[in-house]
């Protein structure tokens, strides 16, 4: 790992895959077919890249009894708690209606509504992301959103990994399908004989996914297009070595695209986390991705001082931060960019990631600048509501036609001039 002086501007090596030409238009073409046919498509695809023939692709109650067997009993127990967790941190960030009435009779207010109905995504692939199906759901309920549809890619088995039911099951979904990739994408935008269309997508995928959504955007919403996972962590002499090297690989292991970045104001720390960060790396079962992650995209900083790391860590504006540093939390003010901010050393990475409450569904690649984790605002939308009195109509019906002429609209001015001659009368 790299260990590098700061001096000016800092800006890390971010990988942004938008995808080939060919994928694209794979991806194309597979929104056009699952269009056109409908489920006769997706179980056409779902053959052709998950290698397996389904009849069916809702998951049947009894598959979901059957993961509860399969699953280690003291597995369940942690899911539920963690769900819980979740639950009661988004709930925090429940926003209610308003309605406010002025002295003239106007009443003013804002309207919350929950969308009606949203899929969820759950990458399937080489590893199973019960996590995931958490963070992206739960929101989801809290918000009020009734109709939630989960799907996912079937193993060549035909099943969905027993975790990922069970953490369906716990967080309240109702509706599950084995299906994944750009097809999955398309059957929720537009519906096919047997999956109803849903109005917004959420949840990570491999690139197919990525490209599908952004297909699809428009005629649906989508959360984001999440780009590979990352951590800076800030650290001054006071931080263990051992502790900041095993969170920067925790990082690294998720993807050889994945950054883990130091930032640090002690040289010291700075080449005790190096070697670390090596002879760690060796016992770690996904050795391969972690080093060639850490090689490509990861770095140490070293800063002259706090003011100076602190400077860094906004110009990174990473996903995941974590302040190790004496007097952590006085350190909260002065960060600016980041989508979730771990304080301490008892936060590793971790405990945000699956158990603490808040989302791990987080702005990448420096979005944290303008965007935030995802919430169950993500899940809601808002109506305007304007009552005006014959009095607020009467006090304001001319300069509202003043304005509306002022834009060339003649129309819009009478429709109020048509009330205000009546007041007259
Ligand atoms: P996936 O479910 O995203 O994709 C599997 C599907 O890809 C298949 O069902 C198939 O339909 C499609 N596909 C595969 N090859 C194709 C081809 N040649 N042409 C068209 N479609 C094809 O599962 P995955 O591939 O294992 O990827 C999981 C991704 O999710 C990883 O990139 C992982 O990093 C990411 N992930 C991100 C987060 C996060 O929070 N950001 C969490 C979990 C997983």
């Amino acid at each position: 790992m790299k260990i590098v002086k700061v001096s000016g501007d800092v800006s890390i090596k971010r990988s942004v895959d938008s995808g080939t030409e060919e994928q694209r238009e794979a991806v194309k073409k597979i929104i056009a077919d699952v269009r056109r046919s409908g489920d006769a498509a997706v179980i056409a695809y779902t053959e052709k890249f998950d290698l397996v023939s389904l009849s069916s692709l809702k998951v049947k109650r009894s598959e979901i009894e059957d993961a509860y067997e399969e699953m280690n009993d003291s597995l369940v127990p942690i899911i539920q708690e963690a769900a819980n967790n979740i639950q009661s941190y988004h709930a925090k960030q429940q926003k209610n209606s308003w309605i406010t009435t002025e002295e003239n009779g106007t009443i003013l207010g804002q309207k919350v509504t929950p969308l009606d109905s949203v899929g969820v995504y759950v990458p399937g692939g080489t590893a199973a992301y019960p996590s995931s199906v958490l963070m992206n759901v739960i929101p989801a309920k809290v918000a009020g959103v009734k109709r939630i549809v989960m799907v996912s890619p079937p193993g060549e088995d035909g099943k969905l990994p027993a975790g990922v039911l069970v953490a369906a099951d716990i967080a309240g979904v109702e509706e599950i399908y084995k299906v994944g990739g750009a097809q999955a994408i398309a059957a929720l935008a537009y519906g096919t004989e047997k999956i109803q269309p849903v109005d917004k997508i959420t949840g990570p995928g491999n690139i197919y996914v990525a490209l599908a959504k952004r297909e699809v955007f428009g005629d649906v919403d989508i959360d984001m297009i999440a780009g590979p996972s990352e951590i800076t962590v800030l650290a001054d002499e006071s931080a263990n070595a051992d502790e900041i090297a095993a969170d920067l690989l925790s990082q690294a292991e998720h993807d050889m695209r994945a950054s883990s970045v130091l930032v640090t104001t002690s040289s010291v720390l700075a080449e005790e986390v190096q070697r670390e960060v090596t002879a760690q790396l060796a016992s770690l079962p996904r050795k391969e991705i972690a080093q060639k992650s850490i090689e490509d995209f990861g770095a140490i900083y070293v800063a002259s001082d706090l003011q100076e790391a602190i400077e860094v860590v906004n110009q990174l504006a990473p996903e995941h931060l974590e302040i190790v540093t004496e007097n952590a939390m006085e350190l909260l003010g002065q960060i600016r960019h980041a989508g979730a901010i771990f304080i301490g050393r008892y936060s590793s990475e971790p405990v945000g990631d699956y158990f603490a409450g808040p989302n791990h569904v987080l702005p990448t690649n420096g979005t944290a600048r303008f965007s935030s984790p995802l919430n169950v605002e993500d899940f809601q939308k808002k109506s305007s509501i304007i009552a005006y009195s014959e009095r607020a109509l009467r006090e304001n019906g001319e300069k509202i036609a003043q304005f509306a002429r002022l834009e060339g609209l003649e129309a819009h001015a009478r429709a109020v001039e048509t009330r205000l001659k009546k007041f007259t009368k």
